[in-house]
């Protein structure tokens, strides 16, 4: 997942996408607040340690997924999903609705994969 997508969703949860004031020459390791929310924030060789979700983890999927819930926006982005499914794939094809149901829930309930399509969702709800 790309720093704009991990950005959009953290944002989503209504936290903090950390920035911070870089210094000149920048040492392997330093410490700065965040220019935004004030937090300090460590970085290490260009990356900040402690800072953001990395939208991989069941952690994240369930922050995501009680803040849809929150939102009242959880049956809009079921129905993205569903509208994302590729209708080729065999596992689609089930026989009955048990199967169908239990092919989606396998498929869906990955947490990069949720997160991804959250992402994919809230960049496509913000074009006007
Ligand atoms: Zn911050």
């Amino acid at each position: 997942m790309n720093d704009d997508r991990r950005k959009l969703l953290t944002e989503y949860l209504g936290e903090c996408w950390h920035e911070v004031k870089r210094p000149k020459n920048e040492p392997t390791v330093f410490s700065k607040s965040c220019i935004k929310c004030k937090r300090r924030i460590t970085i290490i060789r260009n990356d900040p340690i402690d800072r953001d979700r990395t939208f991989t983890t069941p952690y994240d999927f369930f922050a995501l997924k009680d803040t849809l819930v929150e939102r009242g926006e959880w049956k809009k982005f079921n129905q993205f999903c569903l509208n994302s499914l590729d209708p080729s794939v065999p596992q689609w094809k089930s026989e009955t609705a048990e199967d169908a149901i239990s092919a989606f829930t396998d498929w869906f309930l990955n947490a990069p994969r949720f997160c991804e399509l959250a992402g994919e969702w809230l960049e496509g709800k913000e074009k006007p």
